[in-house]
């Protein structure tokens, strides 16, 4: 019997990578970075690339190297490097890396020294979200070192990519911008001498919506764990992740009996009360207090009073509600349970948190 569990439906993953995959002619990264955005790195790059994925996405070096020891094989591409890093050992697993910095290009070539190969590295552009990526400024100086090092048998160029700030928001004049200052720098590289195979931009929002952004690489993330990144869109996708848990007690109180830390909710008349065990330790966001939406009884609730560390009580009113009776935090909505849509617009955060937080507890993730 389970107390509380996170269901993931690998089926939906690779529905959502197919679909993904069969509306670009690029090459389609899934992007598992974030212990797959909660839903489980490695199951989720498993159905990914099953479902015809090419790449895989990560942050860190770690996050690349475990997919390595779990015996993928496919393409990885690790974007978040400290310096200091056992880098040799990405190029010596044959994971690309990404570069931005002449410190970060140095690192790398030190790295191919000591694994006695060349690091496969994409060169990083900051086209405007002034986050990873060399300033335009910078992209010369990045470039020619680059192709010094890569006639120098040292690295191998094998991308140029940025990454975008509006996608979410389709007809932002931002998004135009960032494209422009893209094939500015695409022809820089051309310049330098440079021909990477793979020039990438687009995340979910731009996969979905601006198929002038795909190049010979698309790297989704959210859209292949079903959610949208777009407000009031679904694409179709289907939500892979389910949340819920068993009412753990049950118990009838009066008319005016305060609930949960700092009694910030009272019951208005005599009520039963469901007490759920999950919380914030589970991935329960804080703010959903008196705001998170709950389905109990094929009833849609809110939660009654603050989100503890470790429950959560709702105020049932006269309906029938008995010990071990379901509830769902968030699920696909086809059973109309909330979504992760909804809970992120109640507690004022992205879907990609409540899955993200969610997934990384101590709440078993069950794989259908
Ligand atoms: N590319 C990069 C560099 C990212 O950091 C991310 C995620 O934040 C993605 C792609 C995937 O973005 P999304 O989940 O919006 O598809």
């Amino acid at each position: 019997m389970w107390q509380a569990e996170v269901r993931v439906d690998l089926d939906a993953i690779r529905e959502n990578v197919s679909r993904l995959r069969s509306g670009t002619t690029a090459e389609l990264m899934a992007v598992v970075k974030g212990d797959g955005y909660g839903h489980g790195m490695l199951p989720a790059a498993r159905a990914a690339l099953d479902a015809g994925a090419d790449w895989l996405g990560v942050c860190t070096l770690d996050e690349a190297l475990t997919l390595r020891r779990a015996g993928i094989t496919a393409p990885v591409l690790a974007w978040l490097l400290a310096p200091g890093l056992p880098l040799h050992e990405g190029v010596g697993a044959g994971v690309d890396l990404a570069a931005a910095s002449l410190a970060q290009l140095d690192e790398m070539i030190e790295a191919s020294r000591r694994a006695e190969r060349p690091a496969r590295l994409h060169l990083k552009i900051d086209t405007g979200l002034s986050r990873g990526g060399a300033t335009v400024a910078d992209w010369p100086a990045l470039l020619d070192a680059a192709a010094k090092a890569q006639a120098d048998g040292l690295v191998e160029v094998v991308g140029v990519w940025s990454h975008f700030v509006y996608a979410d928001m389709p007809g932002h004049p931002t998004t135009d911008r960032q494209l422009a200052v893209f094939h500015e720098g695409l022809a820089m590289v051309e310049q330098a001498g440079l021909r990477p195979r793979w020039r990438h931009l687009a995340n979910s929002a731009a996969t979905l919506t601006r198929p002038d952004t795909h190049f010979d690489l698309v790297r989704p993330g959210l859209a292949i764990y079903g959610l949208s990144p777009v407000a009031g869109e679904t694409y179709g996708l289907r939500p892979a992740m389910t949340a819920r848990a068993r009412v753990m007690l049950t118990k009838r109180v009066p008319a005016g009996t305060g609930v949960s830390y700092g009694h910030t909710y009272t019951t208005e008349s005599d009520a039963n009360l469901a007490v759920v065990p999950l919380g914030y330790a589970d991935g329960v966001p804080r703010h959903a207090s008196n705001s998170g939406p709950v389905q109990l009884g094929g009833v849609r609730r809110t939660i009654s009073g603050r989100v503890c560390m470790d429950q959560f009580v709702l105020d049932c009113g006269d309906d029938p509600v008995a010990d071990g009776d379901v509830a769902t935090l968030f699920g696909s909505g086809a059973d109309g349970e909330p979504t992760a849509d909804d809970w992120a617009e109640a507690v004022g955060t992205i879907n990609y948190e409540i899955v993200t937080r969610f997934g990384s507890t101590r709440v078993p993730r069950v794989y259908d």
